[in-house]
Protein backbone atom coordinates (compact mmCIF):
# COMPACT_ATOMS: atom_id res chain seq x y z
CA UNK A 1 0.00 0.00 0.00
CA UNK A 2 1.51 3.56 -1.51
CA UNK A 3 0.78 6.60 0.88
CA UNK A 4 2.07 9.83 1.09
CA UNK A 5 1.58 13.59 2.60
CA UNK A 6 1.07 16.25 0.08
CA UNK A 7 -0.22 19.62 -0.22
CA UNK A 8 -3.22 20.26 -2.21
CA UNK A 9 -4.42 23.29 -4.17
CA UNK A 10 -7.85 22.70 -5.34
CA UNK A 11 -8.16 25.78 -7.66
CA UNK A 12 -10.99 27.57 -5.86
CA UNK A 13 -8.79 29.20 -3.59
CA UNK A 14 -5.22 29.61 -2.93
CA UNK A 15 -5.33 28.25 0.60
CA UNK A 16 -3.03 25.12 1.35
CA UNK A 17 -5.10 22.38 2.30
CA UNK A 18 -2.78 19.48 3.87
CA UNK A 19 -3.49 15.66 2.73
CA UNK A 20 -2.94 12.05 2.66
CA UNK A 21 -2.82 10.79 -0.79
CA UNK A 22 -3.32 6.79 -0.85
CA UNK A 23 -3.05 4.54 -3.94
CA UNK A 24 -5.61 1.88 -4.38
CA UNK A 25 -6.23 -0.16 -7.30
CA UNK A 26 -6.97 2.58 -10.14
CA UNK A 27 -7.87 5.38 -8.30
CA UNK A 28 -6.30 8.06 -5.74
CA UNK A 29 -7.96 7.97 -2.38
CA UNK A 30 -7.24 11.41 -1.05
CA UNK A 31 -8.48 12.62 2.77
CA UNK A 32 -7.91 16.00 4.25
CA UNK A 33 -6.20 15.46 7.60
CA UNK A 34 -8.04 18.70 9.10
CA UNK A 35 -11.65 17.25 8.26
CA UNK A 36 -10.75 14.01 7.32
CA UNK A 37 -13.22 14.90 4.34
CA UNK A 38 -12.74 11.80 1.88
CA UNK A 39 -12.26 12.00 -2.51
CA UNK A 40 -11.72 9.66 -4.78
CA UNK A 41 -9.56 10.27 -8.02
CA UNK A 42 -9.32 8.14 -11.04
CA UNK A 43 -5.94 7.89 -12.50
CA UNK A 44 -7.73 9.24 -15.74
CA UNK A 45 -8.78 12.30 -14.32
CA UNK A 46 -4.83 13.35 -13.77
CA UNK A 47 -2.94 15.05 -16.70
CA UNK A 48 0.33 15.22 -15.53
CA UNK A 49 2.77 13.66 -12.72
CA UNK A 50 6.16 14.95 -13.13
CA UNK A 51 8.91 16.47 -10.96
CA UNK A 52 8.40 20.10 -9.88
CA UNK A 53 11.76 21.66 -8.05
CA UNK A 54 12.94 19.51 -5.34
CA UNK A 55 9.48 17.66 -4.94
CA UNK A 56 6.52 16.14 -7.13
CA UNK A 57 4.04 17.21 -8.60
CA UNK A 58 0.66 15.88 -9.62
CA UNK A 59 -1.63 17.90 -11.37
CA UNK A 60 -5.34 17.28 -12.27
CA UNK A 61 -7.57 17.31 -15.73
CA UNK A 62 -9.19 21.04 -15.21
CA UNK A 63 -13.12 20.08 -14.93
CA UNK A 64 -14.20 23.99 -16.27
CA UNK A 65 -12.19 26.31 -18.19
CA UNK A 66 -12.27 29.01 -15.44
CA UNK A 67 -10.91 26.98 -12.75
CA UNK A 68 -7.38 26.06 -12.43
CA UNK A 69 -7.01 22.83 -12.20
CA UNK A 70 -5.95 21.09 -8.92
CA UNK A 71 -2.36 20.61 -7.99
CA UNK A 72 -0.70 18.21 -5.54
CA UNK A 73 2.20 18.64 -4.79
CA UNK A 74 4.74 15.80 -2.34
CA UNK A 75 8.44 14.41 -1.59
CA UNK A 76 7.89 11.15 -1.32
CA UNK A 77 9.98 9.48 -4.08
CA UNK A 78 8.63 5.68 -3.69
CA UNK A 79 5.20 7.08 -4.22
CA UNK A 80 6.08 9.41 -7.15
CA UNK A 81 7.23 6.17 -8.96
CA UNK A 82 4.88 3.82 -8.11
CA UNK A 83 1.77 6.31 -9.22
CA UNK A 84 4.00 7.29 -12.11
CA UNK A 85 4.22 3.84 -13.67
CA UNK A 86 0.46 2.93 -12.90
CA UNK A 87 -0.73 5.94 -14.93
CA UNK A 88 1.90 5.70 -17.70
CA UNK A 89 0.04 2.43 -18.25
CA UNK A 90 -3.43 3.45 -17.83
CA UNK A 91 -2.49 6.18 -20.10
CA UNK A 92 -2.13 3.95 -23.39
CA UNK A 93 -2.82 4.77 -26.77
CA UNK A 94 -6.00 4.21 -26.84
CA UNK A 95 -6.89 6.61 -24.12
CA UNK A 96 -4.65 8.88 -25.52
CA UNK A 97 -7.06 8.57 -28.44
CA UNK A 98 -10.29 8.82 -27.16
CA UNK A 99 -9.07 12.04 -24.10
CA UNK A 100 -7.14 13.40 -27.56
CA UNK A 101 -10.62 13.40 -29.56
CA UNK A 102 -13.03 14.68 -26.53
CA UNK A 103 -10.69 17.91 -26.46
CA UNK A 104 -10.11 18.60 -30.65
CA UNK A 105 -12.89 20.84 -32.38
CA UNK A 106 -15.91 19.32 -33.88
CA UNK A 107 -14.86 19.95 -37.53
CA UNK A 108 -11.25 17.59 -36.44
CA UNK A 109 -13.31 14.97 -35.00
CA UNK A 110 -15.15 14.58 -38.16
CA UNK A 111 -12.15 14.86 -40.25
CA UNK A 112 -10.58 11.88 -38.20
CA UNK A 113 -13.82 10.27 -38.36
CA UNK A 114 -14.21 10.16 -41.91
CA UNK A 115 -10.61 8.74 -42.19
CA UNK A 116 -11.03 6.30 -39.57
CA UNK A 117 -14.29 4.82 -41.56
CA UNK A 118 -12.13 4.89 -45.12
CA UNK A 119 -9.01 2.93 -43.21
CA UNK A 120 -11.87 0.69 -41.98
CA UNK A 121 -13.19 0.06 -45.76
CA UNK A 122 -10.28 -0.56 -47.09
CA UNK A 123 -9.23 -3.34 -44.11
CA UNK A 124 -12.73 -4.58 -44.88
CA UNK A 125 -11.91 -4.86 -48.34
CA UNK A 126 -8.21 -6.65 -47.94
CA UNK A 127 -10.42 -8.70 -45.16
CA UNK A 128 -12.72 -9.69 -47.84
CA UNK A 129 -9.95 -10.42 -50.45
CA UNK A 130 -8.05 -12.93 -48.22
CA UNK A 131 -11.28 -14.37 -46.78
CA UNK A 132 -11.76 -17.19 -49.27
CA UNK A 133 -8.21 -18.55 -48.15
CA UNK A 134 -9.60 -19.76 -44.78
CA UNK A 135 -12.76 -21.90 -47.23
CA UNK A 136 -11.63 -25.39 -47.69
CA UNK A 137 -10.52 -26.09 -50.93
CA UNK A 138 -13.07 -29.50 -50.46
CA UNK A 139 -15.44 -27.06 -50.63
CA UNK A 140 -14.73 -25.78 -54.73
CA UNK A 141 -15.20 -29.35 -55.10
CA UNK A 142 -18.59 -30.26 -53.23
CA UNK A 143 -19.71 -26.83 -55.09
CA UNK A 144 -18.28 -27.81 -58.60
CA UNK A 145 -19.91 -30.71 -58.27
CA UNK A 146 -23.39 -29.80 -57.39
CA UNK A 147 -23.21 -27.56 -60.33
CA UNK A 148 -21.74 -29.61 -62.55
CA UNK A 149 -25.42 -31.69 -62.04
CA UNK A 150 -27.09 -28.94 -62.54
CA UNK A 151 -25.47 -27.90 -65.76
CA UNK A 152 -26.06 -31.06 -66.87
CA UNK A 153 -30.02 -31.18 -66.60
CA UNK A 154 -30.18 -27.96 -68.66
CA UNK A 155 -27.80 -28.47 -71.45
CA UNK A 156 -26.42 -31.78 -73.71
CA UNK A 157 -23.17 -32.77 -73.56
CA UNK A 158 -21.10 -32.71 -76.51
CA UNK A 159 -18.63 -35.48 -77.26
CA UNK A 160 -17.11 -37.99 -79.77
CA UNK A 161 -13.76 -40.55 -79.27
CA UNK A 162 -11.74 -38.29 -81.42
CA UNK A 163 -12.61 -35.50 -79.37
CA UNK A 164 -12.02 -37.30 -76.01
CA UNK A 165 -8.71 -38.07 -76.73
CA UNK A 166 -7.55 -34.52 -77.44
CA UNK A 167 -9.48 -33.47 -74.61
CA UNK A 168 -7.92 -35.66 -72.54
CA UNK A 169 -4.44 -35.13 -73.70
CA UNK A 170 -5.24 -31.59 -73.40
CA UNK A 171 -5.78 -31.79 -69.51
CA UNK A 172 -2.72 -34.20 -68.95
CA UNK A 173 -0.27 -31.71 -71.25
CA UNK A 174 -1.59 -28.64 -69.50
CA UNK A 175 -2.06 -29.51 -65.58
CA UNK A 176 1.07 -29.03 -63.67
CA UNK A 177 2.12 -28.95 -59.85
CA UNK A 178 0.48 -25.93 -59.17
CA UNK A 179 -2.39 -27.11 -60.12
CA UNK A 180 -4.97 -27.77 -56.88
CA UNK A 181 -7.59 -29.62 -58.49
CA UNK A 182 -7.98 -32.68 -61.32
CA UNK A 183 -9.68 -30.94 -63.94
CA UNK A 184 -12.72 -31.98 -65.56
CA UNK A 185 -13.49 -30.79 -69.05
CA UNK A 186 -16.60 -31.34 -70.78
CA UNK A 187 -18.03 -29.86 -73.92
CA UNK A 188 -21.59 -28.33 -73.72
CA UNK A 189 -23.51 -28.82 -77.14
CA UNK A 190 -24.25 -25.23 -77.93
CA UNK A 191 -23.22 -22.99 -81.30
CA UNK A 192 -21.83 -20.44 -78.21
CA UNK A 193 -18.61 -19.47 -78.85
CA UNK A 194 -18.05 -19.70 -74.74
CA UNK A 195 -16.27 -21.26 -72.15
CA UNK A 196 -16.67 -21.55 -68.55
CA UNK A 197 -14.70 -22.31 -65.31
CA UNK A 198 -16.58 -23.38 -62.05
CA UNK A 199 -14.63 -24.02 -58.75
CA UNK A 200 -13.29 -27.80 -58.07
CA UNK A 201 -11.75 -28.41 -61.73
CA UNK A 202 -14.71 -28.07 -63.76
CA UNK A 203 -14.41 -26.35 -67.49
CA UNK A 204 -16.80 -26.50 -69.67
CA UNK A 205 -15.94 -25.51 -73.55
CA UNK A 206 -19.51 -24.68 -75.55
CA UNK A 207 -18.99 -26.89 -79.05
CA UNK A 208 -19.51 -23.24 -80.98
CA UNK A 209 -16.06 -22.34 -79.33
CA UNK A 210 -14.78 -25.49 -80.73
CA UNK A 211 -16.31 -25.21 -84.09
CA UNK A 212 -15.05 -21.79 -84.41
CA UNK A 213 -11.24 -22.80 -83.91
CA UNK A 214 -9.00 -22.92 -86.36
CA UNK A 215 -6.47 -24.92 -84.76
CA UNK A 216 -5.85 -27.20 -81.73
CA UNK A 217 -3.44 -24.48 -79.94
CA UNK A 218 -6.59 -21.87 -79.98
CA UNK A 219 -8.83 -24.65 -77.85
CA UNK A 220 -5.67 -25.00 -75.61
CA UNK A 221 -5.23 -21.68 -75.35
CA UNK A 222 -8.25 -21.55 -73.91
CA UNK A 223 -8.23 -24.44 -71.83
CA UNK A 224 -5.00 -23.11 -69.98
CA UNK A 225 -6.75 -20.02 -69.36
CA UNK A 226 -9.85 -20.91 -68.00
CA UNK A 227 -7.39 -23.69 -65.77
CA UNK A 228 -5.88 -20.50 -64.38
CA UNK A 229 -9.60 -19.35 -62.71
CA UNK A 230 -9.82 -22.47 -61.11
CA UNK A 231 -6.21 -22.93 -59.63
CA UNK A 232 -6.98 -19.84 -58.58
CA UNK A 233 -9.81 -20.00 -57.10
CA UNK A 234 -11.80 -17.07 -58.58
CA UNK A 235 -14.85 -18.69 -58.52
CA UNK A 236 -15.18 -18.63 -54.87
CA UNK A 237 -13.60 -15.31 -54.58
CA UNK A 238 -16.07 -13.80 -56.54
CA UNK A 239 -18.63 -15.83 -54.02
CA UNK A 240 -16.87 -14.08 -51.16
CA UNK A 241 -16.92 -10.56 -52.84
CA UNK A 242 -20.37 -10.75 -53.73
CA UNK A 243 -22.35 -11.96 -51.17
CA UNK A 244 -19.90 -11.15 -48.40
CA UNK A 245 -18.47 -12.80 -45.24
CA UNK A 246 -21.30 -13.73 -43.27
CA UNK A 247 -22.51 -16.50 -45.69
CA UNK A 248 -19.17 -17.46 -46.60
CA UNK A 249 -19.10 -17.68 -42.31
CA UNK A 250 -21.82 -20.17 -42.46
CA UNK A 251 -20.34 -22.05 -45.26
CA UNK A 252 -16.94 -22.84 -42.99
CA UNK A 253 -18.82 -23.54 -39.55
CA UNK A 254 -21.49 -25.96 -42.09
CA UNK A 255 -17.96 -27.84 -43.70
CA UNK A 256 -16.43 -27.63 -39.96
CA UNK A 257 -19.25 -28.26 -37.88
CA UNK A 258 -22.01 -30.26 -39.35
CA UNK A 259 -20.69 -31.54 -42.56
CA UNK A 260 -21.48 -30.55 -46.25
CA UNK A 261 -24.45 -32.36 -45.97
CA UNK A 262 -26.85 -28.98 -44.84
CA UNK A 263 -26.16 -27.24 -48.34
CA UNK A 264 -28.17 -29.81 -49.69
CA UNK A 265 -30.78 -26.89 -50.10
CA UNK A 266 -31.36 -27.23 -53.88
CA UNK A 267 -32.34 -23.52 -53.79
CA UNK A 268 -29.25 -22.09 -52.70
CA UNK A 269 -27.34 -24.07 -55.24
CA UNK A 270 -29.44 -22.71 -57.96
CA UNK A 271 -28.75 -19.25 -57.08
CA UNK A 272 -25.07 -19.77 -56.43
CA UNK A 273 -24.75 -21.74 -59.97
CA UNK A 274 -26.58 -18.85 -61.74
CA UNK A 275 -24.28 -16.68 -60.04
CA UNK A 276 -20.99 -18.36 -61.19
CA UNK A 277 -22.67 -18.71 -64.64
CA UNK A 278 -23.42 -15.54 -64.88
CA UNK A 279 -20.32 -14.16 -63.31
CA UNK A 280 -18.16 -11.86 -65.25
CA UNK A 281 -14.74 -11.63 -63.49
CA UNK A 282 -12.65 -8.47 -62.80
CA UNK A 283 -10.04 -7.16 -65.27
CA UNK A 284 -7.50 -9.01 -62.88
CA UNK A 285 -8.90 -11.99 -62.64
CA UNK A 286 -8.93 -12.17 -66.22
CA UNK A 287 -5.35 -10.78 -66.70
CA UNK A 288 -3.98 -13.49 -63.75
CA UNK A 289 -5.70 -16.57 -65.49
CA UNK A 290 -3.91 -14.93 -68.84
CA UNK A 291 -0.35 -15.17 -66.88
CA UNK A 292 -1.53 -18.46 -65.57
CA UNK A 293 -2.19 -19.81 -69.49
CA UNK A 294 0.71 -18.11 -70.88
CA UNK A 295 2.83 -20.07 -68.51
CA UNK A 296 1.17 -23.18 -68.71
CA UNK A 297 1.72 -23.29 -72.73
CA UNK A 298 4.87 -21.83 -72.47
CA UNK A 299 6.13 -24.93 -69.85
CA UNK A 300 4.85 -27.00 -72.99
CA UNK A 301 6.35 -25.25 -75.91
CA UNK A 302 3.00 -24.71 -77.17
CA UNK A 303 2.99 -21.05 -79.35
CA UNK A 304 0.86 -18.60 -77.95
CA UNK A 305 0.20 -18.02 -81.58
CA UNK A 306 -3.19 -19.76 -81.12
CA UNK A 307 -4.76 -17.90 -78.28
CA UNK A 308 -3.64 -14.78 -80.00
CA UNK A 309 -5.38 -15.45 -83.07
CA UNK A 310 -8.78 -16.77 -81.25
CA UNK A 311 -9.05 -13.51 -79.25
CA UNK A 312 -8.26 -11.22 -82.44
CA UNK A 313 -10.76 -13.23 -84.25
CA UNK A 314 -13.57 -12.96 -81.55
CA UNK A 315 -12.45 -8.95 -80.95
CA UNK A 316 -13.56 -8.23 -84.42
CA UNK A 317 -16.25 -10.77 -85.39
CA UNK A 318 -19.22 -9.68 -83.01
CA UNK A 319 -21.78 -12.55 -84.20
CA UNK A 320 -18.99 -15.07 -83.03
CA UNK A 321 -20.24 -14.00 -80.07
CA UNK A 322 -23.71 -13.38 -80.12
CA UNK A 323 -24.66 -16.11 -82.73
CA UNK A 324 -28.36 -16.65 -84.17
CA UNK A 325 -29.16 -19.02 -82.12
CA UNK A 326 -31.54 -22.28 -82.33
CA UNK A 327 -32.88 -24.55 -79.73
CA UNK A 328 -29.98 -26.55 -78.20
CA UNK A 329 -30.89 -27.24 -74.26
CA UNK A 330 -32.71 -29.99 -73.03
CA UNK A 331 -36.13 -28.98 -74.30
CA UNK A 332 -37.72 -29.71 -70.69
CA UNK A 333 -37.28 -27.28 -67.64
CA UNK A 334 -35.25 -24.17 -69.91
CA UNK A 335 -35.91 -20.92 -70.44
CA UNK A 336 -34.55 -17.65 -72.46
CA UNK A 337 -32.73 -16.42 -69.68
CA UNK A 338 -30.74 -19.52 -69.21
CA UNK A 339 -29.87 -19.41 -72.76
CA UNK A 340 -28.47 -15.30 -72.34
CA UNK A 341 -26.50 -16.78 -69.27
CA UNK A 342 -23.86 -17.95 -72.45
CA UNK A 343 -24.08 -15.01 -75.05
CA UNK A 344 -20.85 -13.26 -74.00
CA UNK A 345 -17.83 -15.36 -73.51
CA UNK A 346 -16.17 -14.71 -70.22
CA UNK A 347 -12.62 -13.79 -71.44
CA UNK A 348 -13.98 -11.03 -73.37
CA UNK A 349 -17.31 -9.68 -71.24
CA UNK A 350 -14.68 -7.70 -68.64
CA UNK A 351 -12.49 -6.19 -71.22
CA UNK A 352 -13.66 -3.18 -73.19
CA UNK A 353 -10.02 -2.94 -74.78
CA UNK A 354 -9.16 -6.54 -75.97
CA UNK A 355 -5.79 -5.34 -77.36
CA UNK A 356 -4.16 -5.23 -73.77
CA UNK A 357 -4.21 -8.94 -73.67
CA UNK A 358 -3.51 -9.78 -77.13
CA UNK A 359 -0.37 -7.29 -76.25
CA UNK A 360 0.47 -9.32 -73.19
CA UNK A 361 0.39 -12.83 -75.35
CA UNK A 362 2.18 -11.29 -78.34
CA UNK A 363 5.08 -9.88 -75.89
CA UNK A 364 5.02 -13.72 -74.48
CA UNK A 365 5.41 -15.24 -78.14
CA UNK A 366 8.53 -12.87 -78.67
CA UNK A 367 9.90 -14.28 -75.53
CA UNK A 368 8.90 -17.69 -76.69
CA UNK A 369 12.88 -18.77 -77.71
CA UNK A 370 12.42 -22.45 -78.22
CA UNK A 371 10.95 -24.65 -81.37
CA UNK A 372 7.72 -25.42 -80.66
CA UNK A 373 6.43 -28.65 -79.43
CA UNK A 374 5.46 -31.72 -81.83
CA UNK A 375 3.24 -32.86 -78.95
CA UNK A 376 0.19 -31.85 -80.89
CA UNK A 377 1.31 -32.23 -84.54
CA UNK A 378 -1.34 -34.96 -85.33
CA UNK A 379 -4.26 -33.08 -84.08
CA UNK A 380 -2.93 -29.91 -85.71
CA UNK A 381 -2.71 -32.33 -88.97
CA UNK A 382 -6.06 -33.60 -88.42
CA UNK A 383 -8.20 -30.68 -86.94
CA UNK A 384 -10.77 -30.61 -88.96
CA UNK A 385 -11.31 -34.50 -88.38
CA UNK A 386 -11.60 -33.90 -84.81
CA UNK A 387 -13.72 -31.01 -84.43
CA UNK A 388 -16.22 -32.19 -87.14
CA UNK A 389 -16.58 -35.15 -85.00
CA UNK A 390 -18.21 -33.47 -82.55
CA UNK A 391 -22.07 -33.39 -83.43
CA UNK A 392 -23.58 -30.21 -85.72
CA UNK A 393 -25.44 -28.01 -83.07
CA UNK A 394 -27.83 -26.10 -86.10
ZN1 LIG B 1 -11.50 -15.66 -68.18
Amino acid sequence: MFETTARCYDGRSSEQQDVNILIDKEKLCVVNTLTGEKNNISLNTISSIERYNDEFRIELKSIDASIPSALFFFKNERFFQEIHSKWNQRNNLILFFINFFSTVPIYKRIAITSVATCICIVLFYIALTNFYRLIPVKYDQYLGKKIDKQLEQFFDISNSDKMDAFIHKAKITLSDTEDIFDYKIKIIHSPIVNAIALPGGYIYLFSGLIKNSKNPEEVLGIIAHEMGHVQKRHGIQQLVRNIGMAFITTIIIGITVEGVEIFENIELISEITSFLVLLKYSRSFEAEADQIAAKKLDQKKISVQGIIDFFSRLSKDEDLIHPNKKSHKKSNNTSEEKESFFTIPDYLSTHPSNKNRIHFFMDMKRKQQSAPSKLFDYEKRNWNLIKDSLPETE
